[in-house]
């Protein structure tokens, strides 16, 4: 599988499947990153996503993680792009409910 990998300023990683990717025909995350006030942190190269910066920039905020890629990809693309994202309070969260045995979900009636 060949990935497209980069880090974030959050400490997060985004990942693109570029095999999923060569058979998405809209390339909607490439459209939504280049829409007006973001950065333009992909482009298309080769027929594919790309860093339009050194890896180096995108950590340093390049990359304004807005997650329009991720929104885009799911509403119109293949699923090929995928984020992971530190979120310690939610993981303590989940630790301290799991503890007393409880499963966060919604209340039915
Ligand atoms: S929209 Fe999704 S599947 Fe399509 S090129 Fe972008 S990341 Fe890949
Ligand atoms: S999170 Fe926003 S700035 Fe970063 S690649 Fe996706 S659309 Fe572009």
């Amino acid at each position: 599988m060949t990935i497209l990998q980069f880090e974030v300023f959050s400490g997060g990683t985004v990942s693109f499947d570029l095999e999923t990717c060569a058979r998405c025909e809209t390339k909607a995350c490439v459209a939504a990153c280049s829409a007006p006030n973001l950065n333009c942190a992909i482009t298309l190269q080769d027929g594919l996503p790309a860093l339009r910066m050194t890896p180096e920039a995108a950590a340093k905020g390049g990359c304004v993680e807005c997650l329009a890629c991720e929104l885009a990809c799911a509403t119109d693309g293949l699923g090929g792009i995928s984020w992971s994202l530190p979120m310690p309070e939610l993981d303590e969260y989940l630790r301290e409910t799991k503890a007393q045995g409880i499963v966060p979900g919604f209340e039915r009636s």
